[in-house]
């Protein structure tokens, strides 16, 4: 089964609000079978909600919205789908009085005439309760099977309504028939999507019904497999067999499957072989600590960092000594290996990670441009250390910087 998706709102086109109802109506409808194909943003004007919704159910027959239910001059959805479809509005009467009982219930009586608009419904339209809020749900159905299905634009509500009253709705509509669209992620990080391409092209034709998406982000490329319109069972036997498959080729870049954090699996490395770990932070300030801690149950196992910013840290807290940092720079493999070192000795611990660069934006030199890194990670005395050169604003060098700090200790504690 397929459809589209209209979000309707000006604050959507303004980017004041991120358009998450669209996200989530993606994955709630994907995950009960439904294909969404295409998915369109419109402004709270008339002509343009007429054209987006009269346009969907032109190629599909079947579209939800969501926004412009709500009791104000700038909701217009219900009224446009109305003229749409040839029905007039109508004031229904167990709706007032849910409506005016929710205001008395809420002490907000007298209720606004506004509101009054909220109980008013086209002519032959199944109204979807909406217990969180005073806009109902609206279900239209012509007599060509054509079906708008109009949805509150207040996240919480929408996200209820789509599970009380629509998915089952579309459960029944599909028959029999139990087909999915999943998907499955192997995450990959410090290679690039070209020579990530290049591993995996051997299998690419190989891999279908299922289709794979590259999805470069800060953390590194995850490698999305997904399974449309497929049987639960079959769709979960070919996803896990392609995901083993991808991740062989994928080699020493991969990290793990779907949400896998890295900071996670580095933790569960050092458990496994019981090591403690301390890191040394000078431009990501703290950031590898923070991915760390954030992951529960990270005490065991973390011992704690130095925001080593300043020189004079680096020289007192982590010992890295003056003379490295005179002859090398702060942003040099000498000295990043040397507060890896410090960090070792100063958290009396047998791991360690240690970060050094320039995040900019000024700063940058012609032999180390802004983005230059030097990361280092020890377990006991063995070591490496790495210069990397990050694109990107200085948050995504930062961000960039903390992944690749914790991917360099997982691929030192890797069984070679
Ligand atoms: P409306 O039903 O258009 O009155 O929308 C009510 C509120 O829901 C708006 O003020 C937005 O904050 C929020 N909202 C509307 N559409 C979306 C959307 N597509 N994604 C996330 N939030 C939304
Ligand atoms: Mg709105």
């Amino acid at each position: 089964m397929k459809l589209e998706i209209v979000t309707i709102g000006t604050e959507l086109l303004l980017g004041y609000t991120l358009d998450s109802n669209g996200a989530e109506l993606g994955r709630a409808l994907a995950a009960a079978g439904v294909e969404v194909v295409r998915r369109t943003s419109v402004p709270d004007r008339r002509e343009a909600i007429r054209a987006a919704v009269a346009e969907a159910l032109e190629r599909t027959g079947f579209v939800i919205s969501t926004g412009g239910l709500g009791p104000t001059r700038d909701d217009l959805t219900k009224t446009v789908v109305a003229e749409l479809f040839g029905r007039t509005l109508v004031l229904d009467d167990a709706l007032l009085a849910a409506l005016e009982a929710r205001f008395k219930r809420m002490g907000r009586w007298p209720m606004p005439p506004a509101n009054r608009s909220q109980a008013e419904v086209p002519e032959g339209a199944t109204v979807l309760p909406n217990p969180a809020g005073t806009a109902p749900g609206l279900w239209l159905e012509d007599s060509g099977g054509r079906v708008a299905v109009l949805l509150p634009g207040v996240p919480r509500e929408m996200r209820g309504l789509v599970l009380d009253e629509v998915l089952p709705r579309l459960a029944l509509r599909s028959g029999t028939s139990r087909r999915v669209v999943r998907s499955r992620t192997v995450r990959t990080t410090g290679v690039p999507e070209s020579a990530l391409a290049e591993r995996v092209d051997p299998i690419e034709d190989s891999l279908a019904p299922l289709t794979l998406a590259y999805l470069p982000s800060v953390f590194g490329v995850d490698l999305r497999l997904t399974a449309w319109d497929l049987e639960p069972e079959d769709a979960d036997a070919r996803l896990a067999a392609a995901a083993r498959q991808v991740a062989r080729l994928v080699g020493e870049h991969y990290y793990g499957d779907d949400d896998s954090d890295l900071a996670a699996v580095v933790l569960q490395a050092l458990r496994q072989q019981r090591h403690r770990l301390g890191v040394a932070e000078s431009c990501t300030g703290g950031m590898v600590a923070e991915r760390i801690t954030n992951v529960p149950g990270a005490s065991d196992t973390f011992i704690g960092g130095v925001v080593a910013y300043a020189d004079v840290i680096k020289t007192a807290a982590l010992k890295v000594p003056l003379e490295v940092i005179e002859a090398h720079g702060a942003v040099s493999e000498e000295t990043v290996r040397a507060m890896a070192e410090g960090a070792q000795r100063l958290f009396a611990v047998d791991c360690s990670i240690a970060v050094t660069g320039v995040a900019g934006p000024s700063g940058g030199t012609s032999d180390k441009p802004v983005g230059t890194v030097w990361l280092a990670a020890r377990v006991h005395t063995d070591s490496r250390a790495v210069r990397r050169v990050f694109p990107g604003d200085r948050d995504e060098i930062r961000r960039r910087a903390a992944q690749a700090a914790l991917d360099l200790l997982r691929r030192l504690l890797a069984p070679a």
